[in-house]
């Protein structure tokens, strides 16, 4: 599958927003964003911005969520397609959707520092789900199903290295984890309020864009 693979802190400064794209350096001062404003990428920071029209701040909104789970468009606009089928608030819906793909419930367990890692991990065939190997970062789990790390995983410096963030920053609640083992389970789709990376999204505002 596509993915982006050019400079990540570049689409936070597009957004003005962190996105969490590169694991433990978002959370310390060497994040751009922790510094004072650094301005559009590509332009004068002193620059005057105009003010956005309605489509612009409902395209940016868009942007916003497909970046942070490292989305190309395709992709994204099928899952929104999805969930505009799925009983319910379709914003909602979409946020629960991205938050079942397999690559981001890799990254909510600690085994990669970033979602685009954690996609990497399940392509290269380290990820199991329910003991079966699994290559598709956007495969969807259901509460219950167990997501670990395959015997050669488990050898890899760079997941025990990721594992030790569990001890620092804990766990989803929708999520558990034995860090021995690499060992855990999707426990519930969480609700919206409970994902808190996504607080300052307006998820409305995606599906005004697509409803166009
Ligand atoms: Fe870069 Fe992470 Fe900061 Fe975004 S949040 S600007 S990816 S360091």
């Amino acid at each position: 599958m596509a993915r982006y693979t050019g400079p990540k802190c570049r689409y936070c400064r597009a957004e003005k927003t962190k996105l969490f794209l590169k694991g433990e350096r978002c959370h310390t001062g060497k994040c751009p964003l922790a510094k004072k404003s650094t301005g559009l990428p590509g332009k004068d920071p002193r620059a005057r911005s105009k003010k956005p029209t309605d489509y612009g701040l409902q395209l940016r909104e868009k942007q916003k969520l497909k970046r942070m789970y490292c989305m190309l468009e395709k992709q994204f606009k099928l899952t929104f397609n999805e969930a505009s089928r799925t009983p319910g608030k379709t914003g909602e819906n979409l946020i629960m959707l991205l938050e079942r793909r397999l690559d981001n419930v890799v990254f909510r367990l600690h085994f990669a520092n970033s979602r685009n890692q954690a996609a990497q991990l399940v392509n290269h065939g380290h990820i199991l789900v329910n003991d079966k190997r699994v290559g598709i970062p956007s495969y969807r789990l259901k509460p219950g199903d167990v997501v670990s790390v395959g015997l050669h995983g488990q050898k890899m410096l760079i997941i025990k290295e990721n594992l030790k963030e569990y001890t620092k920053n804990g766990l989803a609640p929708w999520l558990s984890l034995d860090p021995d083992s690499m060992k855990g389970t999707f426990l519930a789709v969480p609700r919206r309020a409970d994902v808190a990376e996504t607080k300052d999204i307006n998820e409305q505002l995606v599906v005004e864009l697509y409803s166009r």
